[in-house]
């Protein structure tokens, strides 16, 4: 039997923090722990894109208070706009980690796996040697999986260049979803907490109506909780293909019946699912985001520390003789370094994302 909790968020937000560790969290003491909240792009919580910063706050202090002997907390933000800390401190998420942000991009490793659509991920280092992995799902929409609860959150361990690719290569909901369950498969969370302080519905994961609303839902059971977000807007889970795939593979639990809910929660009220939102599966927006796929990055050399952190890039395409010089040919077009450049001297070509985003979003 897995269980969700279901409750409301009030301000109290530190005490039920404290409730889900004693009721979902083993023991931190010692422990390396990775918090990945969803900082998807540079705005602030009410416009509802991005994990609330007061939960982030609350998650990174209860991990202390446990004793974790290593806390990071990171994410790789959706697009090419800017460095990670940017987006973290642009969306209140930097200043609410209280010391513990990490560019999560910094460090990748390339894993072998077994799928149709791509055949390795670089992932994190962070993410593979962490004990636990709270995982700070923020409640909306999104057009491919249809909520941005426990799983979706998790392609966020991909860089912007990598994120735009597998959006490509795995063109199409069906497709992105089994891509996506073979991404989380690497290293599922340990425990997730789905926060929706304001949440957005009618489009997704950007651009779509954002409410307050108040509501948290925490489980170790990735599958049960999305289940259970989604009856909560009013759909029936057994219609959402990304869970009955991840029941397949073992994840977890959409059935009613072997989901205890702790708590209670009324439907949220008015919810509407998106209307539009096919533009993922055409190809037209597959010939845009293969160019974002491929767009190389841009060095401001009189941004540049020189820090060296280019060295980080995990295809060894940057070398540093004063400044960086990008070796093209080598470049798989991650964009980690512009990711974790603390000076933001590797950027996207100017104004190229935006003009691919802006032709995507309107289809
Ligand atoms: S480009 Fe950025 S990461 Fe690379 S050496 Fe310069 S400041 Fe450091
Ligand atoms: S140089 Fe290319 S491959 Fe290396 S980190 Fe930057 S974008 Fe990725």
């Amino acid at each position: 039997m897995s269980k969700v909790l279901v409750s409301k968020l009030n301000e109290d937000i530190p005490q039920q923090m404290a409730r889900i560790f004693d009721e979902f969290a083993p023991t931190l003491a010692g422990k390396k722990v990775l918090i990945k909240p969803n900082i998807l792009c540079p705005t602030p919580p009410e416009e509802g894109n991005t994990t609330h910063p007061d939960v982030v706050r609350a998650a990174v202090r209860e991990c202390k208070a446990r004793g974790a002997a290593d806390i990071k907390v990171g994410d790789c933000p959706g697009g090419l706009e800017g460095n990670s800390r940017k987006v973290a401190r642009l969306s209140g998420i930097l200043e609410a980690c209280e010391g513990y942000f990490y560019p999560i991009a910094r460090r990748l490793t390339n894993v072998p796996v077994t799928s149709r659509w791509v055949d390795s991920f670089y992932i994190p280092e962070a993410l593979l040697e962490a004990d636990f992995v709270l995982n700070l799902a923020h409640l909306k929409v999104t057009v491919q999986t249809t909520v941005t609860g426990a799983i979706k959150n998790c392609y966020g361990y991909q860089p912007g260049g990598l994120k735009a690719q597998g959006h490509f290569k795995a063109l199409g909901k069906r497709r992105f979803s089994d891509m996506l369950l073979t991404l989380f498969s690497v290293r599922p969370p340990d425990l997730t907490i789905l926060e929706g302080i304001y949440i957005m519905d009618t489009l997704g994961p950007r651009g779509g109506r954002v409410r307050p609303w108040g509501g948290l839902l925490a489980s170790n059971d990735p599958v049960a909780l999305d289940a259970t977000a989604i009856r909560l807007m009013g759909q029936d889970p057994a219609g959402e293909y990304t869970l009955t795939a991840a029941v397949e593979r073992g994840l977890g639990t959409l059935a009613q019946e072997e989901i205890q809910v702790i708590g209670h929660l009324d439907p949220i009220p008015d919810f509407r699912m998106p209307e539009k939102g096919g533009f993922y599966a055409t190809a037209e927006a597959g010939k845009l985001l293969q160019q974002m796929g491929e767009l190389k990055p841009v060095v401001y050399r009189e941004k540049c520390s020189p820090c060296q952190e280019c060295t980080y890039c995990p295809v060894g395409a940057i070398q540093v003789n004063g400044y960086p010089v990008i070796d093209e040919e080598k470049c798989i077009s991650c964009f980690a370094c512009a990711d974790f450049c603390p000076t933001e001297a590797i950027q996207a070509p100017p104004g190229e994302f935006e003009r691919l985003m802006k032709q995507i979003f309107q289809m």
